[in-house]
Parts: C-alpha cells; structure tokens; sequence
C-alpha cells in the first residue's frame, strides 16, 4: 500500500502530536504514525510551562488541558537547617504566571483528539523502518501487523523519541551523558496532604526529590538519588522507595499511603549533532534529551513543532522556496536545546543549598534561583543571530527589548501568518503600505508596554507565526518595509 502526503511525522507523542495539530492549523496535509498501538498511560511529563500554555490556547486546547491538571504558583525547597527557599511563577508576563501539572497521556489525549479533528491522519500500529530521499521528497517503508507500508512525503520529521530509529537511519550521532544518579519516581495518594497550588523540593543530604501535586489529590514524589542510597534494582517495590526516601529524613511529608506506580529511570542529557539531513528533520526527545529536573524536555518539543511547523508551512505552500528555509530551525532549536541544558538545571544550585549554613551564602543561592522561573518558562526565549553558527540562545528575561530572534510573550499570531506588530494608533499607516508585506501578514497594535520594548526610532516589527521578531523596522514606509522583507532573505516570500 502507498499513501502520499504533504509531511510524515514518525511518533506520535506530545512533539509528533503538536507538530501535526500545527500544520494542520496552517492547512497541510500531514499523518502522523506510531509503532505503538496506543498512548503510554505510565506519566512521564507532569509539569507544562507558560510558554506552551501559550501554545495550547493559541490551538483553543488551554482550557481542556487545565481541567485534566492542576495550577502551580510555586516551587518550595525544604531543608534540615531553617532556611527554605522558593522559585515563585507569578510575577511572568503572561496571562498564564503558571506552571501545570498534568499527566502527559492526558495530554496526549487531547492533542490527538484536536489532531484529527482538524482533520490529519493518525495511524497507530505502524513502524517506521526506513526511507530514501528522492529528488523532491521522501519515500519512507514503514511495518504494520498487517504487511509493509510504503508513504511518500515533501518532508519526513523524526519525533519518536530518545531511541529515534529515524536519527539512527540518519547515521546522526547523538552524544550526551549519563548521570550516575538515578530517578526515582511513585505516585499515588499522599499521607499528608500537600496545598494543591505549590510544588516542593525537599533536599536531604545525598539527594533530593520533588513533591507535586496531581489531579484527583494525588501527588509525584520524584528526584535523583544518589547511588548510595539505591542498588540499581531492576525492579522497584514500594517499600524499597519508601525506605530510600525516608533516608533523607522528612518523615511522613514524603511518604505515600497508596501507590499506584512506582518507577526508576536513568537520566540521560544528549543532542544530536543536526537536526535536519536534507527533508528529514528532528524533534522533540529524538533530538534533545534533558534531565527531568525541571520539567523541560517535553516543552522543548512543543517549541521545536512551533518552530518548524509555519517554515514547512511555507515550503508545501510555494514551491519557490529554497529547502535551506529548514536552516534556521536547526540552527535555532539546538542553540535552544543547548541553552535548556546549560541555564535550567538544578542539581549544582541544590548542592550549594546544602552547604549554605551562612546568610552570605543563603543569599547566594537565592540569587541564583532568581531568574529560574523565567529560564523554565521558556518565554523570553532569544535566538541566536542566523550569521552566528555557534551563536548561544538565551532563556532568562533581562531588561525586554524587541529584537531580531526575542520572542514576544502574550502575543497572540493568527495560525501560520506573520505579524506587523506596529505603535499604538499606527494601524491606518501600515494598512496604507500593506502591499509590500509578507503574503497574507496580519497587522497588529503593540501594547504600550510592549511598545515601550522597541528600540528608540523603531516604529514596528514583523513578527514570525511561532512568536519571535523577524525584524525591527525603523519607519513605516513602503521603502522601510521592502528593505526589511528583502533582509529576511528566503525566510519570508514578499
Ligand atoms: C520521569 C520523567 C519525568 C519527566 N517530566 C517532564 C516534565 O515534567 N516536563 C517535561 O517537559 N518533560 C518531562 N519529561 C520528558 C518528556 O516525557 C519527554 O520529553 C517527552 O515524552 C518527549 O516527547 P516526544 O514526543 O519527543 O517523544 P516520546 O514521548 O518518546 O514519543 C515518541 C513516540 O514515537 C513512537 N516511536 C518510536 N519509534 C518509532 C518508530 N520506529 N515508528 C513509529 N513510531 C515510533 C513511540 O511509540 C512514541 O509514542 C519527563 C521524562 C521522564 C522520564
């Protein structure tokens, strides 16, 4: 059997997922497959970030999420010594100053369900095993109980995860590390109930595990322990986690009357060496893997859908495109990738915790927890310059400024299309000069506030579909705006 189809996105769990409910919003056709017959009920991801809560509501999916989840204002780190420490979410710009914990296959759920309402193809039973370029595409051999399937694609996009059979195809290597520390995780019902609006970090001396609340009052106790306290069983009963958490001395805060899963991970930190070889492109796990610490990997693949979804929207829509487009999302996301492993881990800031017996040195280790909101949340995320190849991404808010690469937090793009975002009361002067703007741009009025982020002399700025400036204009004439297009080279066909 042959299908042929615009993308073919290999996984479908929360990256394949996202990306195809985003192409589907910008019109392209696109199936998603996945080997496995149904979502993994066992929760990896709980914690969702404001930046893909921005995401979801764009797709009219927030609300649903929210329900199956619970709202997080802050994180609380416990130790032996008095002192205590708190990560605290609500002062982000954003309409969501959050975070959400909810289970991944719940999420799933919905993404798949809005997938195929917006009508893509999802197909559950079907491996892929391999696939050859051709001169204008991709023609992917994938395996179903069945018999052999043959798909023919523009595009083919890995998004199945840390084992990504399509980045081994690929021949991409996928260097990393890993800790020696595992991760423990049970959940279940709490003996001593926790608030449900606020997670906690309780740190002992050779490890730490988080508490977070879950819907339905249950809670997550997870966090690296040191291979001191665990043998490395192949199994995990719960009395063995229990006796491992006890031994960092917080009593019956961490204990758990009834467990429904008990689990025991290795924690992994890698990226590809590319995410893109020719028309295939890499996503999500398959490219990036983090520590869990943190809840950032899965957010980072909603990211990577954001990315590359309106770039392989504008390649299926004009022809004329040159397939370099898919440049800047390599470049972009793994400068990103890096950036999330470099600036939102934990484990040197809880080691510094137990240490810090003085006020000079308590208030160090507050100073390094500031701004770790902010990284988390992925919305000031920056890219780097497109002429600077080992350009780093930046994650922390810093004095706001609209530039080329800031992302714009609270923006609101219409699917797939470009913004002109321009100073309040300028609409009537871009309107005027709309001929020369991207095909089908929408124009927008900058918030004051936002408007007070411009650059001194600038009168607008043209925004991508996934949020981030293109470029700043200086005046809003016809000249100015013409320049700017022919500036973004490929990435906007005038
Ligand atoms: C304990 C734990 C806690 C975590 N907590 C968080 C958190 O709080 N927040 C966060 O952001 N992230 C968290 N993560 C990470 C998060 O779970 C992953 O980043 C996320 O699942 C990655 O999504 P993905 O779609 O890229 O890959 P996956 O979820 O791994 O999905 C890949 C899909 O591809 C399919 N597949 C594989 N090979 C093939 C093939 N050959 N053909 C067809 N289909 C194939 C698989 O069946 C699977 O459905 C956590 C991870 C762990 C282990």
């Amino acid at each position: 059997m042959t299908i042929e189809t615009d993308v073919l996105i290999i996984g479908a769990g929360p990256t394949g997922l996202m990306l195809g409910c985003e192409l589907r919003r910008c019109g392209i056709d696109c199936v998603v497959v996945d080997r496995s017959a149904r979502i993994d009920r066992r929760t990896r991801a709980v914690m969702v970030h404001a930046a893909s809560l921005e995401q979801l509501e764009q797709l009219g999916l927030r609300t649903k999420i929210e329900r199956k989840g619970v709202r997080q204002r802050r994180i609380v780190f416990h130790l032996h010594h008095s002192a205590h420490y708190t990560i605290d979410f609500s002062s982000l710009d954003t309409r969501y100053p959050y975070y959400l914990n909810v289970p991944q296959p719940e999420v799933e759920e919905v993404l798949a369900a809005e997938f195929k309402k917006l009508g893509g193809t999802l197909v559950r039973g079907l491996g892929y095993v391999s696939h050859q370029e051709t001169g204008n595409g991709v023609s992917s051999d994938l395996a179903s109980a069945i018999g052999p399937v043959r798909i023919d694609s523009q595009y083919l996009v890995g998004a199945d995860g840390a084992g990504s059979t399509v980045r081994t195809g690929l021949g991409v290597e996928f260097p990393g590390v890993t800790y020696p520390m595992s991760y423990l995780l049970a959940e279940g019902q709490p003996v001593v109930p926790p608030p449900p609006d606020s997670s906690a970090m309780y740190v002992g001396r050779s490890g730490s595990v988080s508490l977070l609340p879950l819907p339905g009052g249950t809670i997550r106790v997870a966090g690296p322990v040191s291979s001191e306290l665990l043998d490395r069983d192949e199994t995990l009963p719960l009395e063995r986690f229990q006796d491992t958490v006890d031994r960092l001395g917080f009593g019956n805060t961490l204990r758990l009357a009834h467990a429904d899963r008990v689990a025991q991970y290795q924690v992994h930190e890698r990226l590809a060496d590319r995410f893109r070889v020719g028309r295939v492109l890499l996503a999500g796990d398959a490219a990036h893997l983090n520590s869990p610490a943190g809840g950032q990997a899965m957010n980072t693949g909603f990211g990577d859908a954001a990315a590359l979804a309106w770039r392989l929207g504008q390649l299926v829509r004009d022809s004329n495109l040159g397939i370099d487009l898919l440049d800047g999302y390599a470049h972009e996301r793994r400068a990103t990738a890096r950036a999330v492993a470099r600036s939102t881990g934990v484990l040197g800031v809880l080691q510094s915790m137990r240490e810090a017996t003085s006020g000079a040195e308590q208030a160090l280790v507050r100073a390094r927890l500031s701004g770790l909101a902010e990284a988390w949340s992925q919305l000031y995320l920056t890219y780097p310059a497109a002429t600077s190849p080992t350009g780093e991404a930046q994650l922390f808010r810093g004095p706001h400024r609209i530039r080329p690469g800031a992302r714009i937090p609270g923006l609101r793009p219409v699917a797939g299309l470009f913004t002109l975002l321009v100073r309040p009361g300028q609409v009537a002067d871009a309107l005027r000069n709309a001929s020369r703007l991207p095909v089908g741009a929408h124009i927008d009025e900058l918030t004051p506030q936002q408007a007070s982020w411009l650059p001194a002399g600038a009168t607008a700025a043209l925004v991508r579909p996934d949020r981030h400036v293109a470029v700043v204009l200086p005046q809003l004439t016809t000249t100015t705006q013409r320049q700017a297009i022919a500036g973004l080279r490929e990435e906007v066909p005038a």
